[in-house]
């Protein structure tokens, strides 16, 4: 017979809790999916346990690796649940609690985030990976935007991530950096219907199984908006720093507002807001208009008192090189657009390495 969900609470039942309690029968195991050899599922934990439960994450896996018929095996933690002791509204008090392991080999995770879709986040991610390689660092990039992954085909990559050993996967590589995407693992349809603790699943486990090996820096293409998947993702990864990803119309910059709260609400410092499509360059005679009302996110960085890192022009080019695998900074490096990102990344470089975006614990807390 088939494996089914309670062969894998029963091999859960060997995996101790830290209060010493079996983990199958915790209720703390939601949404088991079983197809074909692959099982999914999250462990659902309260958010300041994230650093204790890692632990019980990685035996959870193993344990289930273990049954005979499981081939690919993937457990997530999920934190959906408010901690019991929420803050006062608006506060955004760190509490103590234990911070996500590090990468080992990566010095600094930077997450690129938009507090909605189709403002040029995976674009601007793309570029500004290639502009921290362009100061010679070794960069990799992660598109955790499981719900319409880019990278491939902003990379122009194809094809599916070698396995090296028994578990990690070794990223793809294009124009010198190392590339990771849910894309090259599942069909974009499959990767549409996850939902929340699959994401943080599938995130989790791209982050610490690839082999990404010595890094100076990660971009981490993050899923857009603010929502549970967003605030947990943000809160178990090691980030060094977020930049945030704005068009210039109000309610872009209404939703950019609400990354930034969330990412302080985990301490995760803010790198900088990008103001992204934020002028309109005719391509036949060259005149530049702000058909969004620019300057908007420069306005909305001095009052959050955040960095203010650039603003990159809606053009042509851009979209045509993003949309060919030969994004601008790889194949024009010398255009004022390659410019204005290579000097964003220079910036976002400075803030990471000096310190001012020095790796806080990032700490949770949810109204
Ligand atoms: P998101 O990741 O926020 O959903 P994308 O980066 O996928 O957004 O961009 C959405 C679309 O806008 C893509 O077709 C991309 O080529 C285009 N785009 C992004 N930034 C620019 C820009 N500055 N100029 C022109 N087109 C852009």
């Amino acid at each position: 017979m088939s494996l089914q969900e309670a062969d894998i609470l029963k091999a859960l039942d060997a995996v101790k809790l830290p209060d010493g309690k079996p983990l199958g029968s915790s209720g703390r195991m939601t949404s088991v999916v079983i197809n074909d050899g692959k099982i999914i599922c999250a462990i659902s934990i309260d958010a300041q346990e994230a650093g204790a439960m890692e632990p019980v994450r990685a035996a959870a896996e193993a344990a289930i690796r273990k049954l005979p018929e499981a081939k690919t095996v993937l457990v997530g933690l999920t934190a959906e649940k408010a901690p019991t002791r929420t803050a006062p509204a608006g506060a955004a008090q760190p509490r103590a609690t234990s911070r996500p392991p590090n990468l080992p080999g990566v010095k600094h995770i930077i997450a690129v985030a938009s507090g909605k879709g189709g403002v040029g986040k995976s674009t601007t991610a793309c570029n500004l990976a290639l502009g921290l390689a362009a100061l010679g660092l070794k960069v990799g990039i992660l598109d955790a935007d499981i719900y319409g992954p880019s990278l491939p085909k902003l990379f122009g990559l194809r094809g599916k991530p070698k396995l090296v050993g028994p578990r990690m996967l070794e990223p793809m590589e294009r124009y010198g950096v190392k590339v990771m995407s849910i894309g090259f693992l599942v069909d974009e349809e499959q990767a549409m219907i996850w939902r929340g603790p699959m994401v943080i699943s599938a995130i989790t486990q791209m982050l610490r199984e690839v082999a990404w090996g010595e890094l100076d820096a990660l971009v981490v293409d993050m899923p857009p908006g603010t929502g549970d998947a967003q605030l947990t993702m943000a809160q178990q990864t090691p980030t060094s720093g977020a930049v945030i990803v704005s068009t210039p119309q109000d309610l872009a910059l209404l939703d950019a507002r609400r990354g930034v709260t969330m990412f302080q609400k985990v301490n995760v410092p803010i790198l900088g807001i990008i103001e992204n499509m934020s002028t309109f360059c005719c391509p036949n005679c060259g005149h530049i208009s702000p058909i969004f009302g620019h300057g908007g996110a420069r306005l909305e960085a001095e009052r959050l008192g955040v960095p203010f890192l650039g603003e990159v022009p809606l053009d042509m080019n851009i979209r045509a090189t993003s949309d060919e695998g030969r994004p601008i900074v790889a194949t024009e490096p010398d255009s004022p657009h390659a410019q204005i990102y290579k000097r964003m990344a220079r910036q976002v470089w400075d803030a990471v390495s000096q310190g001012s975006g020095a790796r806080a614990a990032p700490r949770i807390v949810i109204e």
